[in-house]
């Protein structure tokens, strides 16, 4: 897959553990996972061993629709990897199905995001089997 890009190939890999590699293994074909406990429903992010409000172990994936809001961002003025263009936006996306995820705002001038602003994922094929998600305003 190759797709729209971002960031510079320069940028650090994600760090991939036994508990988030099926989170990651989703993410390359471009599914947006989220955990999902057995036993009391509620839903999290990111993955962990056991449910934090009720310590099962039981869980299983269910895929996110891919919608948002910004719950809270901030605008990156300074490149911290060679070739990173700035300004960038880093944000807290509040998924509709509850859980945060800390991304990008993409496809929009930093300027003009806003605290609620309905986004949406997009992804970014960072190798071969690596894809991010990024969010852009939603259409
Ligand atoms: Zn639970």
């Amino acid at each position: 897959m190759s797709g729209p890009r971002w960031f510079p190939d320069a940028m650090p890999t994600p760090a991939v553990d036994r508990e988030t590699l099926p989170w990651w293994q989703a993410a390359a074909e471009h599914r947006l996972l989220l955990q999902r406990c057995d036993t009391c429903g509620c839903v999290r992010l990111p993955p962990g061993p056991l449910c934090p409000t009720c310590r099962s172990f039981d869980q299983s994936w269910q895929e996110a629709s891919g919608r948002g809001t910004v719950y809270t961002y901030t605008i990156v003025h300074r490149a911290y990897v060679r070739g990173l263009p700035v300004p960038y936006v880093v944000a807290v996306v509040a998924l509709e199905e509850g859980p945060k995820l800390t991304s990008n705002v993409v496809d929009v001038e930093p300027a003009a995001v806003q605290i609620g602003m309905a986004v949406e994922v997009v992804w970014e094929d960072m190798g071969p089997a690596v894809s991010v998600p990024r969010f852009r305003p939603r259409r």
